[in-house]
């Protein structure tokens, strides 16, 4: 990741989650009317947990990791949000990007408050064995602090399917008897959902097809850059891909391929088909990350990590529109300069949530014991994420707001009327 963070280094900013949420929230605050005191709670996690991971490596020596858990605000239904493996995770950033999940379960509707944790290792320094101990003794360390009534785990960067299910199977050897609903993301065989690994980049692409049409921009006719080619990128461009757009480059993190005819996206390998794979072929160019986010396309799609549109580069972004993949890769400055150049920028809380969507369907199969099909899956996100899409649209034709404003706007009334409605105790 260390091309993409170059990015802010002239910046005054590599700014943390946490100062970016807490400046989304306080602005969203100012266009509705809603109790300073009930803000003033939102901006503060409810708990946090900060633990540490001892792991015995395979050579027989000892390592300890630390883990974090911060659980935002479960006003609506339990916490829920991912667990991240990245060297980088700070007990800030899992506070920030547990506010952003409540706003994201408010918006689109889920009864769900928002939680985000993670341990500070780089997942590809150990091996999958290594990754099962440290795994199996965080879910320990975490177990009175989870539940599938109180706080619900879910992938998120460097973890997966095989994650939770080391999660759950650890969770439920304790509780003496299996509890799938502990986490979501799990493989199919043991309560997991068809479709949810894709979910985060299905939702990006329909409500990229849905912003097109509002700015009356032909699918057809687009062109579509993706930075960040994992599991919510990669299928973000295929889809797009299939429905007639033109993608003209994507990236991972060792750099970005393009070609102005547009390319074959089935054929470039994502993250979890071969780690690294995006590299050129005959008739595409290499290019830089930073160059990826600055090509005159119609669409920008950054679907990698946070933080890569910053006051460094956001007056040389030339997309028509950019499309939130990733969780937080807009900055505060850089929000408001596409504000101001009048770039739209559809806001992570709504084009990613088609993840935590689908983790409400798998959650919802786990109390019934009784899966769904793909296709019941790929129908019900799409009504999902269209009505979450119209909430939305609503206000930012009703208001002089930007997309993100108004995302914040349902999401926060949403909450904060919960909240007013379940009153201050004791
Ligand atoms: N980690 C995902 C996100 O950021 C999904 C969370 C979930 O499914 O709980 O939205």
């Amino acid at each position: 990741m260390s091309e993409q963070k170059t990015v802010t280094t002239a910046d005054e900013e590599a700014e943390s989650a946490l100062a970016t949420a807490r400046a989304q929230l306080e602005r969203a605050a100012t266009h509705i009317d809603v109790d300073a005191g009930i803000v003033e709670r939102l901006k503060h996690p409810t708990k946090v947990l900060r633990g540490s991971v001892p792991l015995e490596r395979d050579d027989g020596t000892v390592e300890i990791f630390t883990g974090y858990r911060a659980q935002h605000d479960d006003v609506r239904g339990p916490y829920k949000g991912g667990l991240r493996y990245h060297p980088d995770v700070t007990e800030d950033e899992c506070i920030g990007l547990a506010m952003w999940m409540t706003w994201k379960c408010a918006v689109m509707d889920l009864p769900f408050g928002g939680a985000k944790g993670g341990i500070v290792v780089d997942p590809k320094d150990l091996s999958a064995a290594e990754q099962e101990r440290l795994t199996r003794r965080f879910a320990e360390e975490m177990r009175d602090f989870v539940g599938p009534t109180v706080d619900i785990p879910a992938p998120d960067m460097g973890t997966d399917a095989q994650t939770m299910a080391w999660f759950m199977d650890a969770y439920s050897m304790q509780e003496g008897e299996t509890v799938p609903g502990v986490v979501t993301g799990k493989p199919p065989v043991i309560g997991g959902s068809y479709g949810r690994s894709e979910a985060p980049g299905r939702s990006v692409a329909l409500v990229t097809r849905e912003t097109a049409d509002h700015y009356d921009l032909p699918l057809e006719t687009a062109t579509v850059a993706v930075q960040g080619f994992g599991s919510v990128g990669s299928e973000a461009a295929r889809l797009l891909d299939e429905w007639g757009a033109t993608v003209v480059a994507v990236s991972d993190v060792s750099g970005g391929i393009y070609d102005a005819d547009g390319l074959d996206t089935h054929a470039i390998e994502s993250h979890g088909e071969r780690p690294e794979a995006v590299s050129p072929t005959e008739g595409t160019s290499q290019i830089t990350n930073e160059e990826l986010l600055e090509l005159d396309v119609d669409v920008l799609i950054p679907a990698a990590v946070g933080n890569v549109l910053t006051n460094a580069n956001a007056d040389a972004v030339q997309a028509d529109i950019i499309v939130e993949g990733a969780n937080g890769p807009t900055t505060t400055e850089a929000d408001r300069i596409f504000a101001e150049r009048g770039v739209p920028v559809i806001p992570d809380i709504v084009a990613n949530a088609g993840g935590v969507t689908v983790s409400y369907f798998e959650w919802l199969q786990d109390i019934n014991r009784r899966q769904w099909s793909l296709e019941r899956v790929h129908e019900e996100l799409e009504a999902e994420m269209l009505s979450a899409w119209e909430d939305v649209r609503a206000e930012f034709t009703a208001r002089d707001v930007t997309w993100r404003e108004a995302a914040y706007i349902v999401a926060l009334s949403r909450v904060a009327e919960a909240k007013s409605t379940r009153g201050l105790w004791p």
